[in-house]
């Protein structure tokens, strides 16, 4: 049999993309489909270039590269601040590895959205890591906790967060309440949706002054965790190892001895890099007080960051927490560089990196707006519609008699799918 791959082979990239999306190749525990664009590419031969052929791409498409098994891939799914904006979500990091595990730092406000770009079955993003609970790193779990079990997470959102100095600072009482807010969203969803993916979140809180502590031990992966310094007691950060592979993920903080001691040569190294004093009073209209005090105390300044990196040294430092922009990015790039000569990326949303022992490759992703959910990985349920809440006589008695109209729907969906549905 001829696979299908093949008969690919020589087809214009558009022809190829069409065909990704048709087929609706996704496999998100490898991370991949077919590498139907790498071998198209190869068609084409080394030194030849044709006008109406694919030649080598500089960006990552979602669900069209296979990870290699001894890979994992970081996307930058929010590098921005608290106040929103189109060009960047808040804090969140997307972590895939050639073992098929997929792992999120953090749930900023907006971030949902970034990760629904990047086409992956939402049974594979059901782990959450909060560095602290701050709205700019944990805003949109509940988006991405609704929307997900709604579009094929069809088990528990597990999410690991830092205790607090008292309970209700931290993550537990947060996440409890939260679920609790969302009383009448999930109500209104019983018997309409397959409702295994609504159930409480998974909360696994740690304490939030371990050193090098272990939280995380599955298939080979090891997370752990140290604390951070800003602006209470309760903030982390989470240092991944998999396959000789150590990636560091920092949460927001004064620069602070663990971090410097426990992320040394990592492969990557994110940590935050605040926006500059003068660009906070400046754009921000910061008072010069509230600037110094916020850019350099509550956060990590772009000289600081610069510094913690020449003690860290890793392969690659990645600095985020700020509006990366033509008119910042170059102010905060010389001040970084004052003080680290090493890898480093600015990073902004959809930024990707490939990592191996041998090379890091850094590239922007490019993505579909128009973005539809992928196939569940596993079949859904059949609501049952016994579970519904009811309305109210008062409001039931609204409604307006639509049944003729509705009727032929019902009659198609039956006839295509060989139901027998009745209309309520
Ligand atoms: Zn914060
Ligand atoms: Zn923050």
């Amino acid at each position: 049999m001829i696979r299908k791959e093949k008969i690919l082979l020589g087809l214009s990239l558009a022809a190829v993309l069409t065909l990704v999306y048709q087929w609706g190749l996704s496999d998100g525990k490898q991370g991949s489909g077919f590498d139907l664009i790498e071998e198209a590419i190869a068609a084409e031969g080394p030194g030849r270039s044709s006008p109406v052929s694919a030649r080598k791409r500089d960006f990552y498409a979602p669900n069209s590269e296979d990870l290699a098994p001894d890979e994992m891939r970081l996307i930058a799914c929010g590098t921005g601040m608290p106040t929103a904006r189109p060009k960047q979500a808040a804090s969140c990091w997307l972590l895939e590895l050639g073992n098929g595990d997929k792992f999120i730092f953090d749930a900023g406000t907006g971030s949902a959205e970034r990760i629904s770009a990047l086409q992956i079955p939402y049974n594979y993003l059901d782990k959450v890591f909060l560095s602290h609970l701050h709205t700019d790193h944990f805003g949109d779990l509940d988006a991405l906790f609704v929307g997900g079990a709604l579009s094929g997470r069809q088990k528990p959102l597990r999410v690991w967060g830092p205790s607090g100095d008292t309970p209700e600072r931290g993550t537990k009482y947060a996440l409890d309440h939260l679920y609790k807010a969302l009383t009448w969203d999930l109500d209104g969803r019983k018997g309409i949706t397959d409702p295994r993916g609504y159930v409480p979140f998974e909360v696994t809180e740690f304490d939030y002054k371990g050193v090098n502590q272990v939280i995380y031990q599955e298939n080979g992966v090891t997370i752990r965790t140290i604390p951070a310094i800003h602006a209470l007691d309760g903030p982390v950060s989470f240092i991944l190892e998999w396959n000789g592979l150590k990636f560091v993920f920092g949460g927001d903080t004064y620069p602070n001895k663990w971090y410097a001691e426990y992320a040394k040569d990592a492969d990557l190294a994110i940590h935050e890099c605040f926006i500059t004093v003068p660009g906070l009073i400046e754009k921000f209209k910061f008072t010069p007080q509230g600037a110094l005090d916020v850019g350099t105390q509550v956060h990590t300044s772009p000289e600081a960051f610069g510094k913690m990196m020449s003690i860290v040294k890793p392969r690659m430092a990645i600095a985020y927490h700020f509006f990366n922009d033509w008119d910042t990015a170059p102010d905060i790039n010389q001040r970084i560089r004052s003080t680290y000569d090493g890898p480093l990326a600015l990073s902004t949303d959809y930024m990707v990196w490939n990592v191996t022992k041998d090379s890091i490759r850094v590239r922007m992703a490019a993505v579909d707006e128009d973005v539809w959910p992928p196939q569940p990985s596993e079949e859904p349920l059949v609501p049952d519609p016994s579970l519904k809440v009811p309305f109210s006589d008062f409001i039931a008695n609204g409604k307006y008699d639509m049944k003729d109209v509705i009727q032929p729907v019902y009659d198609e969906v039956n006839k295509e799918y060989d139901l027998n549905v009745k209309q309520p």
